[in-house]
C-alpha cells in the first residue's frame, strides 16, 4: 500500500477563472491569438509600486464591457486611477472643453 499524503495544499488558493467571450473583445490589429479564460493577474502599480491585483471580473468588464484593445491592460491600482482620472478631467477643463 502506498502512503497518500493528504493532498489539501493550501498553496492553491481560490483562483478564478472566467471564460472569455471571443465575439466581445476587441483584437484591434492583433492577431495573437485571444486568451480563453480570464484569471487574477498580480501587477505593479506604475505610479505607486503598490502590488496589486486584477481580478478576472474586472478583466472581463474591461475587455467585454468597455472593450479596451486586448493588448492593454491594467497598470495602475484604484487610488491612482482615481487621481489620474480626476487630473485628466482638470486638463479637459482646461483645454476649453464645457462638456462635464
Ligand atoms: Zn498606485
Amino acid at each position: 500500500m502506498s502512503k497518500q499524503s493528504p493532498s489539501k495544499k493550501l498553496k492553491n488558493k481560490h483562483k478564478t477563472r472566467l471564460p472569455v467571450d471571443l465575439s466581445r473583445i476587441n483584437m484591434g490589429n492583433s492577431y495573437d491569438s485571444p486568451p480563453e479564460f480570464y484569471s487574477d493577474r498580480d501587477y505593479v502599480c506604475v505610479d505607486c509600486g503598490n502590488q496589486e491585483i486584477w481580478s478576472a471580473e474586472q478583466q472581463k468588464w474591461w475587455y467585454e464591457t468597455v472593450q479596451a484593445l486586448i493588448y492593454t491592460a491594467e497598470i495602475r491600482c484604484r487610488d491612482c486611477r482615481a487621481k489620474k482620472r480626476a487630473w485628466l478631467h482638470q486638463e479637459h477643463l482646461k483645454s476649453g472643453h464645457k462638456k462635464v
